[in-house]
């Protein structure tokens, strides 16, 4: 039986972090979904189509990696997907609490389905979208941290906003 698993994020945008992550999801499950959540609540600084556009392209050299987009109940869309792995990310003690409760909700809604938590690589344990944001939009470097289909997204988004004279 094949299993897949469901890798489901914000990716505002999607960082080495998550491409870590991503990548070795790939390795240990026979397919794996990046489920690019809508996170309305969050008002993401990229579209659901920009993110799921972006992380489509990043991810492009994983054959068993696909991304999709999804709004609502995680746990209802792993059934329409067929999965019972749902894979996270943990940087921190600061995640783990989160994660947790999280998981113990999917649990209780959905007995079936199993989170598996994949440990962040020391070196991105501080990485996140929202720094990432953050120092892109003072201008800063973030070449380190994504690649470079995002780096093109931040380029295009600031011209849009000086040629609006937004800056
Ligand atoms: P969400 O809004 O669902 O928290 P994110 O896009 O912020 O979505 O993160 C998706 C998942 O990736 C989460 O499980 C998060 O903990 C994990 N993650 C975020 N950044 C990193 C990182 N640098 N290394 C490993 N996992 C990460």
């Amino acid at each position: 039986m094949r299993v897949t698993a469901i890798y489901p994020g914000t990716f505002d945008p999607m960082t080495v972090g998550h491409i870590d992550v991503a990548r070795r999801a790939s390795k240990m499950f026979d397919d794996v979904i990046v489920a690019v959540a809508a996170s309305t609540s969050k008002s993401p600084f990229f579209s659901l189509e920009e993110r799921v556009e972006m992380a489509t392209g990043i991810l492009s050299d994983l054959d068993n990696v696909t991304v999709q987009s999804f709004g609502g109940l995680l746990v209802e869309y792993a059934k329409e997907a067929g999965s019972k792995v749902i894979v996270r990310g943990l940087r921190a003690i600061s995640d783990f609490e989160y994660e947790v409760q999280i998981a113990g909700v999917n649990r209780h809604m959905a007995p079936d389905i199993e989170t598996v938590f994949i440990a962040a690589a020391q070196e991105y344990t501080f990485l996140s979208s929202s720094i990432v944001r953050e120092i892109a939009r003072l201008h800063g470097d973030v070449s380190e941290f994504v690649h470079p289909i995002v780096i093109e997204s931040f380029t295009r988004r600031h011209d849009r906003a000086l040629h609006e004279g937004n800056v």
